[in-house]
């Protein structure tokens, strides 16, 4: 399982359009190019830019070369042509927000036929499921082919094993996904986005991950800047979620502990963190690559 971080920055990306704080301007002009590098697991990591585009993942079965995409980032041009990507062969949305769904436009004309996989489950506050909506929402696209799955059903897309869990991103259903490699035993988890008190059945869905890709959106000491504040604090006080969406750093270096995950990276990160370690490990970056 070859896994690419297509898109590793919040609703707004990294830099932010009309933004010239710290992080923004580093983005903007890289001091230093980061190289490729290779973990002590023999995990490659590609070469890494230093800019957050909209959250997507992109996962290769290297046997046959099918390519599923896991949410459709507004980004997507953009990041299709960084990474000289083919189109993909399949996709999963895993909720109806704009930062994840509103690429999927553009598969017009790319993609004669695409299988979008989503949770068929109803959401009470929407009154329909994500499957539904999308379908809804894209009816005049032609190649889609939506197909409604069960939260917790095991099911086959690209010769991996996928399973949807919920999570928790009031108000809609949200939900992380499982990828498994049943060649390999490869294991990719994503949380989704989520604030960190997740149902105990997900979490252990989502246990001992080869890589595990959480949500994160910035340290735990800006919580004062949400008009919630923290919330779902630890025995020291430190919010592992920033107001009631998202995790914060610290929640999700948490997480990553309990499922015991081999390698982590942070995504859905935002421009308001310390300017020095902004691009630094486990925070995630456009373009990082794993093999799994
Ligand atoms: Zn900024
Ligand atoms: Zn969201
Ligand atoms: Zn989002």
């Amino acid at each position: 399982m070859e896994v690419t971080l297509l898109g590793t920055g919040d609703t707004t990306g990294t830099p932010t359009v009309g933004c010239d704080c710290a992080v923004c301007q580093r983005a903007r002009n890289p001091d230093e190019p980061l190289v490729d590098q290779l973990d002590e697991r023999g995990v490659t990591v590609g070469p890494r830019g230093v800019e957050r585009t909209r959250f997507s993942i992109h996962v290769r079965n290297e046997r046959t070369d099918e390519t599923l995409l896991i949410d459709a980032s507004p980004d997507f041009r953009t990041q299709f042509l960084r990474e000289d990507l083919e189109p993909p062969d399949a996709a999963l949305i895993t909720h109806v927000h704009f930062d994840h769904l509103d690429g999927l436009g553009n598969v017009y004309r790319l993609c004669r036929e695409l299988p979008v996989y989503a949770s068929g489950a109803v959401d009470p506050e929407m009154g329909h499921s994500v499957a539904e909506h999308v379908r809804d929402r894209y009816d005049y696209l032609d190649p889609l082919d939506v197909q409604a799955r069960q939260p917790f059903e095991s099911f086959s897309i690209c010769g991996f094993t996928v399973r949807l869990v919920p999570v928790d991103h009031p108000p809609l259903d949200t939900y992380g996904v499982v990828i498994e490699d049943p060649q390999t035993g490869g294991q990719l988890s994503i949380t989704g986005d989520t604030r960190y008190r997740i149902p105990a059945d997900s979490k252990d869905a989502l246990a001992d991950p080869d890589l595990l890709v959480a949500d994160g959106i910035l340290p735990a000491d800006r919580c004062d800047s949400h008009p919630a504040g923290g919330a779902d604090y630890d025995e020291n006080g430190v919010p592992m979620t920033y107001g009631t969406k998202h995790m914060t750093i610290e929640g999700a270096k948490s997480l990553a502990d309990e499922l015991d995950a081999t390698e982590t990276r942070i995504v859905h990160l935002s421009h308001y963190l310390p300017a020095e370690t902004a691009f630094d490990r486990p925070l995630g970056v456009d373009g990082e690559r794993f093999s799994l």
